[in-house]
């Protein structure tokens, strides 16, 4: 399944700004087959109660990956965009700074929870998740992404936490 996942994520360079690499997993996605392997082999590696899709395209994964599972999906945002009452976990980006945001009722303590994201680059995101998943209570039993880009080193701000990749670069 690694080289059929390595084939449909695309290089698409200088995007979003020059000397930037940018892994594009539409291709992957575009194949029902590839598509739900992925969506099976994440769903299969835990038994948790909740899904977390980090925004935007970690929804995509983490949706059917919850259906697979029969657990419950929780979307983490970019701030601003959750209705109801938040918490919220900011993080530094190479220039500035971002913030993301998850219902303060949408995990308790008890809950086992898995998060999910397309691509891991410097781990700051994903960071943030956990950490965000932490103060609700609830118990972060693993990460889990498609592709992990190793030169960026984000496995080492995760330490303590069994993370995932079905593909490392
Ligand atoms: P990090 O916080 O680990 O530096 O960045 C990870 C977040 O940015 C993920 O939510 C991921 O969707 C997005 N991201 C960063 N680089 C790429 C990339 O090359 N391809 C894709 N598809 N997403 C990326």
């Amino acid at each position: 399944m690694k080289d059929r996942i390595l084939d449909l994520i695309r290089d698409v360079p200088d995007y979003p700004q020059p000397g930037v690499m940018f892994k594009d997993i539409t291709p992957l996605l575009d194949d029902h087959v590839a598509f739900k392997a992925v969506v099976d082999e994440i769903a299969g590696m835990f038994e948790v109660d909740k899904i977390v899709g980090i925004e935007s395209r970690g929804f995509i994964l983490a949706a059917p990956v919850a259906y697979r599972a029969g657990a419950g999906f929780v979307p983490v945002r970019k701030k601003g965009k959750l209705p109801s009452a938040t918490l919220e976990e900011s993080y530094d980006l190479e220039y500035g700074s971002a913030t993301i945001e998850v219902h303060r009722d949408a995990m308790a303590p008890g809950d086992r929870v898995l998060i999910v994201d397309d691509v891991l680059a410097t781990g700051g995101t994903a960071r943030a998740t956990v950490e965000l998943v932490r103060r609700t209570g609830a118990e972060v039993v693993g990460i889990a992404v498609l592709m992990e880009l190793a030169f960026l080193k984000g496995r080492e701000r995760l330490e303590g936490v069994d993370l995932r990749s079905l593909v490392i670069v």
